[in-house]
């Protein structure tokens, strides 16, 4: 038999994935509910049954049964700093990193990591109240972490504190390849919508963001252009995104998403973040062959065309 996962509402911070706006539609990660937009598939309560494409398209943030409430950036930097301090990368991640292009002195200066075999957290749950710390819950009185196998990608916000963790998983799971360190199922706070702020070792180009997704993607095009990249966790979050720019005040802003713009899921929320970059930047839009991953196509040196809008 068949669960389905539950849904959530659409809202100011969650919008609809497939007409954006921020009320009346429902969806989970798997299929949304919409009450605005057809899709010839009708269902009790009026809306149109759409299935998402497991691409990146909408991030819907685990939602905690729980009160607890998430901890300030600074707490959760100050932990999971101590939680990395002693993990290792394995030689089989350290690998495909490399295999991806990414040079071992950049990998090392990420801090990325291999999720820890030992679920166990007590020393850590001994320095640190782990109560609102995403990835961490308490088990029969002993503070444990979640368990997902993969590399652990630091996500960090625009002060350079470590806010989340994605996982690349070693073994896909729901079609997913990415999830999140997070504990909310077991009554954590939750991981949030969380924007990486990829910053390069050296900054060329002073006054200029771009918006992909994902942290891991940020990371190795910020290394390459020269300028901050953000990663985005999925199209529906270009609220937060906004902010973020903001705080980091450019002049320029570009999106670049390698996901098909043709999807509608896709395309709403990627217009809608170029429409509100508009009023403030001088806005473009990257485009590359559509084959590669943005991070792929400039380990290649594709060129890459940023279009005014
Ligand atoms: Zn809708």
């Amino acid at each position: 038999m068949i669960t389905p996962k539950p849904f959530i509402n659409a809202r100011r911070d969650t919008p609809c994935p497939i007409c954006g706006k921020t009320s009346w539609c429902g969806f989970n990660d798997e299929i949304a509910v919409c009450m605005r937009v057809s899709s010839g598939r009708e269902v009790n309560n009026g809306g149109w049954l759409h299935k998402l494409d497991n691409v990146f398209t909408s991030y819907v943030p685990p939602k905690t049964r729980s009160n607890v409430k998430r901890k300030p950036d600074e707490f959760i930097d100050m932990v999971y700093r101590e939680f990395i301090r002693i993990l290792p990368l394995s030689e089989d991640h350290l690998q495909s990193l490399l295999e991806r292009g990414m040079a071992e002195e950049e990998i090392r200066r990420r801090q990325y990591r291999t999720t820890p075999k030992d679920r166990h957290a007590d020393s850590l749950g001994e320095k640190f109240n782990l109560y609102g710390v995403p990835g961490f819950f308490k088990e029969n009185g002993r503070w444990k972490c979640v368990a997902a196998q993969g590399i652990l990608i630091p996500v960090k916000n625009e002060r350079r504190q470590i806010v989340g963790f994605q996982i690349r998983l070693d073994r896909k799971a729901d079609n997913k390849k990415y999830v999140w360190f997070s504990s909310a199922k077991m009554g954590g706070s939750t991981p949030g919508p969380r924007i990486h702020v990829a910053m390069p070792q050296k900054i060329k180009i002073p006054d200029l963001v771009w918006i992909t997704e994902g942290p891991l993607k940020a990371d190795i095009a910020a290394e390459r252009l020269g300028f901050p990249v953000l990663g985005v966790p999925g199209v529906n979050c270009w609220k937060s995104a906004i902010e973020v720019v903001k705080n980091l005040n450019p002049e320029r802003a570009v999106v670049a998403y390698d996901s098909d713009y043709h999807k509608k899921q896709v395309s709403i929320h990627a217009r809608a973040l170029v429409d509100e970059l508009k009023k403030h930047y001088k806005t473009g839009v990257a485009l590359w062959p559509e084959e590669k991953g943005l991070d792929d196509a400039l380990v290649a040196g594709v060129s890459i065309k940023v279009k005014v809008v």
